[in-house]
């Protein structure tokens, strides 16, 4: 794990509120171990907002590394002010990553909002090893995409109002692929209802299937307690929660879909 002044190398808005920023972290980049890692950004250095936000790694080539956000708040706001030759404070590699397909397995990733980060740092992994995949993207409206919808390249947008790909959610095309695929294989990162939904159908089908889980946090190094979810059929064992409760920002963000449950 490294501390690192970023610089920034580009930084705009590539669909409604939405961003995505390159910059320079030549130590973190080469710590990197795969998709599903995320960093944690001092956005200003100074006591109005200390604690670091969270952000997964979208891309990262060895030099640089980029994340895509959405405004949320305050400090994302900060993030898509800075312009090219600034910088920003990171704290990185944290969590774990997604651990690969086998054999003839199918990767499906599907990304709900900015959930897409890791899962187009995961589908870059999928295109370097060759392996055949699909993708899912998910957003509210046709103005929070910033891909095309090809199903001939396997590429499946949903907007809930319809205005691109198909309406409705990532479960109609989630469950056509599942159905198409002999070996499917299940990747999610996206607001915790989408993973719910993805949870559910992948324990009733009986589908392996990895989550990758945004909670709240304030520190990312395990200090703070503040991230933890529910491990699945977990009890509180000689007095201490670690048993019943995991920490995303340690054991998470990519969970096996059996061994969590939400709330
Ligand atoms: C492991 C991990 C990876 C993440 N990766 C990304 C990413 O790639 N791109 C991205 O845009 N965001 C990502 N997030 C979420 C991101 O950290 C928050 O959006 C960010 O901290 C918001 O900061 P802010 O100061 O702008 O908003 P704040 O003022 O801190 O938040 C505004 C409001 O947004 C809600 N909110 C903010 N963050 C979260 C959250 N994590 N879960 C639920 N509700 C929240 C809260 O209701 C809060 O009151 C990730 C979070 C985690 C834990």
């Amino acid at each position: 794990m490294h501390i690192e002044k970023a610089v920034i190398i580009s930084n705009s808005e590539v669909a409604h509120q939405i961003w995505e920023m390159k910059f320079e972290a030549p130590m973190i980049a080469k710590a990197s171990k795969g998709a599903g890692e995320f960093i944690n950004i001092l956005a200003m250095e100074n006591w109005q907002n200390p604690l670091r936000r969270p952000m997964s790694i979208a891309s990262s080539d060895g030099t640089t590394l980029s994340i895509i956000y959405k405004i949320f708040g305050e400090v994302t706001t900060i993030l898509s002010n800075k312009r090219p030759g600034d910088y920003i404070e990171i704290l990185g590699p944290l969590g774990n990553t997604f651990s690969h397909w086998q054999n003839d397995h199918h990767p499906i990733l599907v990304g709900g909002g900015v959930g897409l980060a890791p899962i187009l740092n995961l589908q870059h992994e999928c295109k370097s090893a060759g392996v055949d995949h699909s993708i899912i993207i998910g957003a509210r409206s046709a103005n929070e995409h910033f891909i095309d919808h090809e199903p001939d390249r396997k590429i499946y947008l949903t907007t809930d109002d319809g205005t691109a790909g198909e309406s409705g959610t990532v479960m109609g095309p989630l469950e056509r692929l599942v159905a198409d695929n002999t070996k499917p294989y299940i990747y999610a990162c996206g607001p915790e209802p989408m993973l719910v939904a993805i949870r559910e159908f992948s324990l009733a089908q009986n589908i392996p299937a990895q989550l990758s889980v945004e909670s709240y946090m304030g520190c990312g190094v395990g200090l703070c307690q503040g991230c933890v979810i529910p491990r699945q059929n977990g009890e509180i064992q000689h007095h201490s929660y670690h048993q019943k409760y995991s920490l995303v920002c340690l054991d998470g963000p990519v969970y096996e879909a059996e061994d969590i449950q939400f709330v």
